[in-house]
């Protein structure tokens, strides 16, 4: 088989937003100057991008954890932290994004075709960015979002660079297993093994794939025997080599005829006229074979052939040929039209961030969705403004209302977010039920008699000890 699948899991983290800064202006004479403190950085996304000059997904294979980095945090005097570097990963044309599970998430496609695999946490804002009319002076800041991660897995099936066709026994299969086996660094690449026919051979800076056209006999391209199985693969590889046995014991065989049998079936099948070839004669250890080659040599060059002569058992000549096929291989993928007005940009499935959902469960309510969660994470629960702010933003999306028609009381436990990260609230109702809750709250009584609220997160135990008296927008602390 010609066409062999790749497949690599990668784990691909996205870099953290940084956290906001909250810091008090300072200038001579004027103690308190405003909040100045600047946002974070957002985090690096980790980007899969299309580079056709890429073929193989050997270097995952080798490092499959992959990390973008952080963005900075935000600073005084209003500076703005550093947004994080993308982390962009090249891969073959025609990798296939999964889950771990097999579910399709992307097919990419096309130089240039670009997956956002894993998106960088948004920076949490500075105090300056989160003053307003209402709050003219927040001592407090947001903390960056975490990075996105994900488990991948890659898929690329291909077709090789390289085609070997030939009789049965010119030495196609012996060729590839010495042509691979002898670097390194293909030891540890899966297919070489699992699939003998194919190899992937690196020459100088160029890695590419060449693989066994069995079965191509009189008769292949009518369908005879598994030729055209077979050449179909052809159809697709960078250059054709002709393996042609110079010490070939059939009498009513030589390397002229069989190559004129091969490239009768090639043309019969069609389409392969431009394709680039190459000349091999094989078997020159043999004293008989190096003599034929010898004399056949001129009647190939004469006919704008490129002829090497090599031994797949001595060993003579692999180098040149490596080097050959590299240069045809890499001239051929550069002249590939790069499809860069096509590229597509394929972004993570958007997460429906309108809204949330209220769930009763077995003694208390949960809270389900992008933003209520997001917020709870930005939020520093040490820091008693920055959790009025929270849910200040909570019930501006209507969290509470939301609360009374689940039928939640006030005392009920409210449980904001799904497993570690989740936050426990004691829920205090603001609002009279009724008309006002579908309208506008009334002023924020917390710059009038700013108390402090407090709040635990499951994680933190500590936290609990802390049962000073909350008043802040309905959620009011576990006693
Ligand atoms: P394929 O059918 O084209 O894949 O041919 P194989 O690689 O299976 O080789 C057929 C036979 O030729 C095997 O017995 C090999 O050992 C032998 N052979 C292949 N290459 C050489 C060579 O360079 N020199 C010699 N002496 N024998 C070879
Ligand atoms: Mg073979």
């Amino acid at each position: 088989m010609t066409t062999f699948v790749d497949r690599v899991e990668l784990h691909v983290a996205a870099g953290s937003g940084g956290h906001g800064c909250a810091s008090v202006h300072r200038e001579k004479f004027k103690p308190l100057g405003g909040p100045d403190g600047g946002n974070g950085g957002r985090g690096g996304d980790v980007i899969l991008v299309v580079d056709q000059a890429v073929t193989t997904l050997l270097d995952y294979h080798h490092s499959p954890h992959r990390k973008a980095t952080n963005g900075k945090p935000g600073a005084g005097d209003a500076r703005s932290g550093g947004d994080g570097s993308d982390l962009v990963l090249k891969v073959p044309d025609g990798t296939v994004v999964m889950t771990k599970d097999g579910e399709l998430i992307a097919d990419l496609v096309g130089h240039g075709t670009t997956y956002v695999a894993a998106q960088g946490g948004r920076g949490g804002l500075g105090n300056q960015a989160l003053a307003s009319v209402r709050r003219k002076a927040p001592g407090f800041a947001l903390f960056g979002e975490p990075g996105k991660d994900q488990q991948i897995v890659l898929e690329l099936k291909t077709v090789a660079d390289v085609a070997l066709v030939g009789y049965p026994s010119a030495g196609k299969s012996s060729l590839i297993s010495v042509l691979s086996a002898a670097k390194p660094k293909i030891a540890d690449y899966p297919f070489t093994t699992l699939i003998p026919n194919l190899g992937v051979v690196t020459a100088g800076s160029t890695v590419y794939t060449i693989a066994d056209v069995p079965g191509l006999i009189p008769g292949a391209s009518q369908g005879k025997g598994l030729g055209l199985e077979f050449l179909r693969h052809v159809e697709r590889c960078s250059v054709l080599v002709h393996v042609l046995d110079t010490a070939t014991l059939e009498s009513e065989r030589d390397p002229l005829t069989d190559l004129d049998m091969i490239e009768t079936e090639l043309t019969e099948y069609g389409g392969l006229e431009g394709r680039p070839r190459l000349i091999v004669l094989n078997k020159v250890d043999i004293p008989d074979g190096q003599d034929l080659a010898d004399i056949i040599r001129p009647d190939l060059e004469a006919r704008g052939y490129q002829v090497l002569e090599v031994s797949a058992v001595s060993r003579l000549g692999l180098k040149e040929l490596s080097f050959a096929l590299a240069k045809i291989v890499s001239d051929a993928r550069a002249a590939k039209p790069k499809e860069e007005s096509t590229r597509i940009i394929i972004r993570p499935k958007a997460v429906d961030d309108t809204g949330f959902t209220v769930v009763p469960e077995e003694g208390f309510f949960r809270i389900l969705g992008e933003k209520p969660e997001r917020w709870v994470g930005q939020t520093d629960f040490s820091n008693d403004e920055a959790v009025g702010y929270l849910a200040d933003r909570l019930n501006r999306l209507g969290v509470e209302s939301g609360l009374v028609k689940a039928g939640a009381k006030e005392g009920d436990e409210v449980v904001i977010g799904n497993g570690e990260d989740a936050v426990v609230f004691d829920w205090e109702p603001t609002m009279a039920a009724g008309a006002e809750m579908l309208g506008r709250r009334g002023e924020d009584h917390r710059f009038e008699a700013p108390r402090p609220a407090t709040t635990r997160r499951r994680e933190r135990p500590e936290e609990e000890q802390d049962d000073a008296q909350s008043e802040y927008d309905g959620f009011k602390p576990l006693g």
